[in-house]
This record gives C-alpha cells, structure tokens and sequence, in this order.
C-alpha cells in the first residue's frame, strides 16, 4: 500500500478521497441550477432544499447502480443551486463521492456586476477573485469547513470579455497555489481555442485544465484546435445526450476518429458527462429535457455507441475513471 499522505487526492463534500478510489466519474452535472436574479421571484418560489435533496437521492441512486462512484457539480457561486451541506448529506445517503466547485460563470450568464465596480474603484480582480477560490478549496465554501474541489469558469459566446479574462486569469493563480483541476463552460461551439491560449499564457498546467461543451460542436477540427492548442489539455463532452440520438451517434463516431489520431493520445485527453440539471429553482420551468440526457447515458446507452464505433472497453475506461483521476491528482 502506499503512503496515504503522498497520495494524490480530490476534495469531496465529505473530505480527501484519494484520486484512485475516484472510480467512473461524472466530471460536470448539477443538483439544481438557475440563473443570478431567481431570487427576485423567491417570495413567490422559494428555494425548495426538501426537493433538491428527493430529486438528488433518486438520481444518485440510479447513477451508483450503473457503476458510477463520482459525481462533480460544477454550479459556480454566482448561480443559485450550490449547496455544500445538502451536497454531504447526499454524499453520505447514496455512497457517491460529490465534489462541487468555486468560480464564477461567464459575463452573460453570470453575476460580475461586483467585481466589475471593484474593478471600476482601482483593485486587482484577479487577485481578489484567486483569494476567493483559494480560501473555499483550502478552508471551506463559507462557514460549513465543506472545500470545493473545482475552480469552474466560463467565456461568452464568439469572445472573452475583459470580465472573463480576469476570472480566467484568477483560476490559473488558484490553481497554481492549490492543485486544483479548471473546467470551464463555453458558450456555443466558440472560444475553446483561445481559453486553452489564455489557460497556457497564465501558467495553468494543461494535465490539470478541461474545457467544457464539446457538445454544442458538430465539426472535428473544433476539437482538434483545442488539443492543438495547449497540448496535454482535455476537452469534455459533457452535455452527452443532448438534441438526438443521431447527434449522440455522430458524438460518438467523432470521438473514436479523435482517438484513431495518429501519433496522438487522445483516448487520455477526454472526459465524458452529462450536464444534467434535474431541478430549477425559482418558477417551473417551459425547457423541456432531452430524453437521454439522464446521468445514466454516458454508462449504458452512450457506451454502447462509443464500443459499436470502435472505441474500446479500455479507452473508455480511460475516458470514465483514469482521466478524471488525472485531473485531480493535484500538484505533482
Ligand atoms: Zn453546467
């Protein structure tokens, strides 16, 4: 056996888990997730934590059964559904390993208007934003003592804004300091490309960074530019399921011409996910979810496409267990 205080490990709700016990992990999902401002209908909707917490215990049960052991929410601070001690209750019910995120979500999507008016008075964001995410990876997400094991980021669609390259820039400062692996929302099938260049440009180790939504894409050299551009990098199909089963065919077929590269080790540079976001908080909601977008696909359904396009048990087995444990095998 090895000595447990040298071995690598990730930040779960729960405490150190070693990165060899992660097991098949789920690398991007949420338990609930809305946008900044829900709160302006919380008198009429009120954040239902009983709900969050029926509807997480089913689907984590239904995840464990398919032999999934890990799940990571990565709902950053400025959204609403990041809850780190309802996360360990559900950890502990189920027996899945949770670990959740620090970070801000893109300009659009998120909350900047705080950073941006400190930004507008003459202070560092960066710096101020890396403190932030340290002291919830090293100390604990307020006063629960609960650590994010995650710095979750994200850039607009077609550019990243001033806004955006500051976050990025404090992510890479986090996780110089802590270990801690970068994913990162994209909106559209824009700006994978240049987040990889920011990510090397700021120092960030590419071992450690995934960029997120392979799935809005529908072409191969989008893939291939991210790879190309900050080699060792890993990119994340993370909203597997989605639009149609043919989509999810293509996906798959893509991903095995990725892997067939020659010369390349693409099968290690891949993470698979879902996406899934199971409840919104605030009023109900008229987006209606795809039918196989459910956090068993990538382990049944998806799998059966990936080895029918020539994937192997082994390669997924990389992309479902080994890759998520690279990712958070921390400072080496
Ligand atoms: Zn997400």
């Amino acid at each position: 056996m090895r000595d447990p205080i040298l071995q690598p490990a990730a930040r779960t709700v729960t405490g150190p888990v070693a990165v060899d016990q992660l097991g098949f992990t789920l690398v991007h999902e949420h338990f609930a997730f809305n946008y900044p401002g829900w709160y302006a209908d919380a008198t009429l909707y009120p954040y239902d934590r009983t709900k969050v917490r029926e509807i997480g215990l089913r689907w984590l049960g239904d995840i464990r059964a398919v032999g999934v052991r890990t799940v990571v929410d990565q709902t950053p601070n400025d959204c609403v559904g990041r809850d780190p001690e309802l996360f360990r209750e559900l950890s502990e019910e189920s027996g899945v390993n949770i670990i959740c995120a620090t970070g801000l979500y893109f300009e659009g999507g998120g909350a900047p208007q705080y950073w941006k008016s400190r930004q507008g008075g003459g202070c560092d964001i960066a710096t101020e934003i890396a403190e932030m995410m340290i002291a919830e990876l090293t100390s604990g997400i307020g006063r629960t003592g609960i650590c994010a094991g995650v710095i979750k980021v994200g850039t607009s669609r077609g550019t990243i804004t001033p806004y955006e390259r500051q976050v990025l820039k404090a992510a890479c400062l986090a996780q110089r300091e802590t270990g801690a692996p970068i994913f990162t929302h994209t909106e559209g099938p824009t700006m994978g490309p240049e987040q990889a260049t920011v990510f090397a440009e700021f120092g960030a180790d590419p071992d450690r960074v995934a960029i997120g939504h392979m799935n809005n894409a529908d072409r191969i050299d989008y893939f291939l530019a991210i790879l190309e551009a900050a080699p060792g990098i890993t990119i994340s199909f993370d909203r597997t399921g989605v639009r149609s089963r043919e989509y999810s065919a293509w996906t798959a077929q893509a991903i095995a011409q990725l892997i067939a590269t020659p010369g390349k080790d693409y099968a290690s540079r891949i993470v698979l996910s879902h996406d899934f976001v199971p409840h919104m908080p605030g009023r109900p909601s008229q987006h209606t979810q795809e039918p196989d977008r459910y956090p068993t696909f990538v382990a049944t359904g998806f799998r059966e496409l990936l080895l029918a396009a020539g994937v192997t048990e082994a390669q997924f087995r990389q992309m479902t267990v080994g890759n998520p444990a690279r990712l958070y095998a921390g400072r080496r």
